[in-house]
């Protein structure tokens, strides 16, 4: 059986495509930024006309179809459940494993930050370049913080007034409510009425999927661009003064991965960590160089669903809301940037605050949209609960890149062992289930189908 993302079925392994890509862009990238400098004509022309031309196109084939995926699959997966009872079971699971997993990350971030204290090492003189440098795109996310606030409102609004208008605003959770009545009014009428729309909507569904096979035949070389144009761009200078910074959250987020995470598969799930992660790789390297989840949420199903096996009417339910909702590593990165500015601006909480900001933390990642850079506004709004000034924000944006896509990576990572352990707690899938994938775990075949496989539907 070969049914996978991340094998094209002839030659190099698609997923093997995708790393190269990965690493090349970041090798050619760094060696250009070093070599001839960010702001060369050689490097802004390679950016404009090839590089970032390319990136752009993946990640809009992605993007294209973000929306009808989420729409079918969440229909799908309430039909599939068969009840509003069941997916109302299944759905407070999920909220409930976001919120927990979500609280789990914030704490580890909080107290790898309390103790590493890399806020009391930064120079003032550091401190007020980078507040100069960055004045202006801070003042302008200070601006977005002032809208984003998350409230009473915020709950409201995920009750779309207008579905196509959340479609045409990318608002997901506009448009997996609308999804969820759409899919729960399809269980309640006539069965000889509903077949023809859940056929239609089956349809859909593998169309779109189609679709993410040929986005992601794209991918080695999107990826390559993607990654060329943030490492050729990046201001590697920017790295030293706040090396510590950035160490502390990549260091907590990898130790989330490890412990955390890691702890979750293998005891409350039954899948061996490794095992996992060979599986959703091609779906890590789209998260890392997208640094968006919601555009990564066509892979994320696809290998959910093809090298994991996880049943679509799960997969297709728990992973739109998890892309929007359950953001480990925003909620860890904001937790330790909060104490670390705080720490800046010589600002000192006590305890009963720390728990404040986790519990910030943690509702603000579960509020933030799943695109680049999409918690900062959030984030923001946290600093000036603590005295932080909006603007001190500027003082991390520089190396914000890099933590975006690592953060990203974690929350993709995130939502696929959230799937896997409703899919599990469900009863419904277990780590036995996981298929056999050449290409993944073996030699490639020449006899394989390449991607996509056709899809399997209960
Ligand atoms: N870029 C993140 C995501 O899409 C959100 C954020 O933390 O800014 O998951």
């Amino acid at each position: 059986m070969s049914e996978s993302i991340g094998n094209s079925g002839k030659g190099t392994k698609l997923h093997t495509k995708i790393l190269l890509g990965l690493l090349i862009g970041a090798v050619v990238g760094i060696a250009a930024n070093q070599l001839l400098g960010g702001d060369h004509a050689a490097v802004v022309w390679v950016n404009k006309y090839l590089a970032g031309p390319v990136g752009q196109i993946f990640l809009r084939m992605l993007f294209m179809i973000v929306i009808p995926l989420v729409f079918a699959s969440i229909t799908l997966g309430v039909a599939g459940l068969g009840d509003l009872g069941k997916a109302g079971r299944v759905g407070g699971k999920a909220i409930a494993y976001f919120f927990a997993s979500t609280a789990l990350s914030a704490t580890l971030g909080l107290i790898i930050v309390a103790a590493v204290r890399p806020g009391e090492s930064l120079d003032p003189a550091i401190r007020e370049s980078l507040l100069q440098q960055y004045a202006g795109d801070a003042s302008s996310r200070v601006e977005a913080a002032a809208t984003s606030t998350f409230g009473i409102g915020t709950i409201v609004n995920i009750v779309t007034r207008n579905p196509v208008k959340s479609a045409v605003d990318l608002d997901l959770l506009g448009i997996i409510f609308f999804a969820l009545m759409f899919g729960a009014a399809l269980t309640q009428i006539r069965a000889d009425r509903a077949k023809p729309m859940i056929g239609f909507l089956e349809a859909l569904n593998d169309v779109v999927i189609k679709i993410v096979g040929f986005a992601m035949r794209l991918a080695p070389y999107g990826v390559a661009g993607l990654i060329f144009g943030v490492t050729s761009a990046f201001g590697f200078h920017l790295l030293k003064p706040l090396a510590a910074y950035v160490l502390v959250v990549i260091g907590a987020l990898l130790l989330h991965v490890l412990i955390n995470l890691s702890a979750i598969l293998r005891f409350l799930v039954g899948i061996s960590p490794m095992l996992f992660f060979k599986r959703i790789r091609s779906a890590l390297v789209t998260a890392f160089s997208t640094s968006s989840s919601s555009g990564t949420l066509p892979t994320a199903l696809a290998v959910a669903e093809q090298n994991l096996g996880i049943p679509p009417q799960i997969a297709g339910f728990v992973l739109p809301l998890g892309s929007t909702m359950c953001m480990n590593g925003t909620a860890l990165f904001e937790g330790i940037t909060v104490i670390f500015l705080c720490q800046v601006f010589g600002v000192d909480l006590t305890m009963g605050q720390m728990v404040v900001v986790m519990i910030m933390a943690v509702i603000t990642a579960i509020g933030a949209a799943g695109v680049p850079g999409g918690s900062i506004p959030l984030l923001v709004g946290i600093l000036t609960m603590f005295g932080v000034p909006g603007e001190g924000i500027a003082i991390v944006l520089g190396v914000d890149r890099i933590l975006d896509m690592s953060r990203t990576t974690v929350n993709v990572w995130g939502d696929l062992t959230a799937t896997a352990f409703v899919a599990k707690s469900e009863g419904l899938w277990n780590a036995s289930m996981v298929p056999a994938v050449e290409g993944l775990d073996r030699g490639a075949s020449d006899e394989s189908p390449g991607w996509p496989p056709p899809m399997q539907r209960p």
